[in-house]
């Protein structure tokens, strides 16, 4: 299997999602997978989604790059990057696509935030430092959190 098709299944890109581009960083112990919508695709409006519309709409432009904390490939710290489009919607305006691996304002995909919660479930704040690092450093300077509490409190060390 390619490293392309191996990181779509393992990841659950759905098409027509791509994993365009994989950079493999041994020093720094990092994977970084470039996952990017299809130029000329159409995709749906977010707004219309949520009443249960299928409208299509063109691609107006892309957002600046995004990159989202996933989970560990073996010891490595892996990461997603994406350009994620806006679809001008003649009902909504311009609007900013869904996508399926994190929430609109995450920074972490939905498999690292469950990863991370399960771990703070199971021990303390101090037991947890090792296992989840963001930029290379412990997600708590101080043990004992509340297990939601971190999710937003990780955000600051991206
Ligand atoms: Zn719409």
């Amino acid at each position: 299997m390619e490293d392309k098709a191996l990181y779509t299944q393992i990841l659950g890109i759905q098409s027509p999602w791509e994993v365009m581009d994989i950079e493999l960083d041994i020093d720094q112990e990092r994977i970084d997978i470039s996952v990017e919508w299809p130029a000329g695709m159409q995709a749906h409006c977010p707004v219309c989604q949520k009443e249960n519309k299928e409208t299509l709409c063109k691609i107006h432009d892309r957002r600046k790059e995004r990159v989202w904390r996933h989970l560990d490939t073996c010891q490595m710290k892996t990461f997603i990057h994406s350009h994620i489009p806006r679809v001008k919607c003649p009902e909504h305006g311009i609007k900013t696509i869904t996508i399926d691996w994190a929430d609109e304002m995450a920074r972490f995909s939905h498999l690292f935030e469950g990863f991370a919660i399960q771990m703070l479930k199971m021990s303390s704040g101090r037991m947890f430092n090792p296992y989840v690092w963001i930029s290379g450093k412990p997600i708590f300077p101080e043990p004992a959190v509340m297990y939601r509490k971190p999710i937003s409190f990780m955000i600051a060390f991206m």
